[in-house]
C-alpha cells in the first residue's frame, strides 16, 4: 500500500525565473526552453 501520491514519478515541473513559464519534463532541465533563462524545480501544480 502506497497510499495516495499525487506526484508522478519521473515527471518534474520547472518554472523559469525569467519568464515564469512552467515546463514539464520527464528528465532534467537546466535552462528554459523558451528564453534560455534559469529554471527551478517546483511542485507539481494542481490540475
Ligand atoms: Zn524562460
Amino acid at each position: 500500500m502506497n497510499g495516495i501520491d499525487p506526484y508522478k514519478p519521473g515527471e518534474s515541473v520547472y518554472e523559469c525565473v525569467s519568464c515564469s513559464r512552467q515546463i514539464r519534463t520527464d528528465g532534467h532541465l537546466s535552462s528554459c526552453e523558451e528564453c534560455g533563462g534559469e529554471v527551478r524545480n517546483i511542485a507539481v501544480p494542481r490540475e
